[in-house]
């Protein structure tokens, strides 16, 4: 979501004047636009102004802006804590960037805009083309989230959930797709509980694809990320009745331990979990699964971690995420007495190798079939192409007269852990 926040920010920019550079010294102006799911998200924020004040010691000093739920987070206390930052603009308010510029450069005070003014957000960013024009593109559909896990930062930084009107985002696909782009990945953190309401009629999440699907040269459709308690049998259906919609689900599980995700606040247990994985394979079964894993969780035993390896088996995931937990301040999982580490680093390493093998196997069982790829590149200087298979599988292969954006057959050859291999096999798919 970041790099579609940030793509949308250039764009904002773009209206007074700023155009995007690659040349640190010619930059009038710094947006660090941050995440605070990672670990020290705030630490790495200063150390990388540190870095931005030494290489312009001697210079006219640039405007630096930290924008993002880092900014959110710390607000005013940045400003405080460090003075080369002249404004703060949290992840809901930077729609408002381009007229905090020009305060700024008017009025030389600082600026910390940390409002949660969703709804006017996306009423601006419509105003404003998406310029975005890769073949696999970003739109935000649904923000923030109110399942509050104990763990976790993005209700206290995002906000509530809120769903984008349907139109604005029809509206937004149609135009990506007649700059070029080809895949459209719908974003929200909790994107199946979009839900956008209309005179109290609901256009949930299943609409939103089967309209999406309609549109004549958009190819493939994927969303991210969901949570299980809200996929839905009529969303679970769009796996049998959308072609476009991609057979690959992110669906964090984070623990197979009932007695874990109860203390994550999580709130579904394992069955629960088995039964929407079930209902999707019988919706489509070829579906895949991929999931987030957090290790080492307070009060995690060696019994819960078995069960989360024994869930690992059960469901076959691949491209999945794994980490140790560290608390996030603020957060209520960040009371309590954290795990041993080392022990933690342990399951860690024993958990990654299981999902490696997995990963292993699934790519294996690609050799000598064919397998569909939506092309997203040349590789400079080679008759080689990039893409990725419905999977999301990154695929290199060999091919003459191709061009990014088309679908063809590459058949396999060979794999490693984290791509495919192999060369054009036969006439381009046709267009979905
Ligand atoms: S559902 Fe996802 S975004 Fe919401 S609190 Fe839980 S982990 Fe965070």
């Amino acid at each position: 979501m970041n790099e579609y926040d940030s793509n949308r920010i250039c764009d904002l920019v773009s209206t007074i004047g700023f155009k995007k550079t690659l040349v640190k010294r010619d930059a009038d102006c710094f947006i660090l636009n941050t995440c605070h799911i990672r670990e020290k998200a705030t630490e790495k924020v200063y150390h990388e102004i540190g870095r931005v004040k030494k290489d312009f010691k001697n210079l006219r000093k640039p405007l630096v802006i930290v924008s993002g739920c880092v900014a959110q987070a710390e607000s005013q206390e940045m400003l405080k804590r460090e003075p080369y930052i002249d404004m703060v603009v949290g992840p809901q308010s930077y729609h408002k960037i381009g007229d905090l510029i020009l305060n700024y450069e008017r009025k030389k005070e600082k600026i910390n805009q940390t409002d949660f003014d969703v709804i006017k957000k996306f009423d601006e960013l419509k105003k404003i083309p998406n310029t975005e024009s890769k073949i696999s593109s970003y739109i935000t559909i649904q923000e923030g989230c109110d399942k509050f896990c104990n763990f976790c930062v993005v209700p206290y930084t995002r906000g509530p959930e809120y769903s984008r009107p349907p139109e604005q985002i029809i509206y937004e696909a149609n135009n990506l797709v007649d700059q070029g782009t080809r895949e459209i990945i719908l974003l929200g953190q909790n994107v199946n509980a979009y839900n956008f309401l209309d005179n109290n009629t609901d256009y949930k999440l299943s609409l939103l694809l089967k309209d999406l699907n309609k549109i004549k040269n958009l190819k493939r459709i994927r969303f991210t990320t969901s949570h299980p308690k809200d996929m839905t049998d009529d969303l679970i259906n769009c796996y049998k009745d959308c072609e476009k919609l991609m057979p690959i689900l992110h669906l964090p599980v984070q623990s197979g331990s009932d007695k874990i995700l109860r203390l994550m606040n999580r709130k579904h247990d394992k069955n629960f979990y088995l039964s929407i994985v079930k209902k999707l394979k019988n919706a489509n079964k070829d579906i895949k699964i991929s999931s987030d894993f957090i290790l080492g969780y307070p009060g995690e035993t060696k019994k819960d971690f078995q069960e989360t390896i024994e869930l690992i088996k059960q469901v076959n995931f691949i491209n999945s995420y794994s980490f140790i937990y560290s608390p996030r301040p603020g957060t209520p999982a960040a009371q309590n007495k954290e795990n041993d580490l080392l022990e933690s680093k342990i399951r860690l390493k024993k958990l990654q190798n299981i999902l490696e093998d997995l990963q292993l196997k699934n790519n294996q069982n690609y050799v000598s079939q064919e397998n569909e790829v939506l092309i997203e590149n040349k590789l400079e200087g080679q008759e080689k192409y990039f893409g990725r298979d419905k999977f999301m599988n990154p695929v290199k292969f060999e091919a003459e007269n191709c061009k990014p954006g088309e679908l063809v057959n590459v058949k396999i050859t060979s794999f490693n852990k984290n791509s495919l291999f192999g060369s054009q096999k036969t006439d381009k798919v046709k267009a979905a």
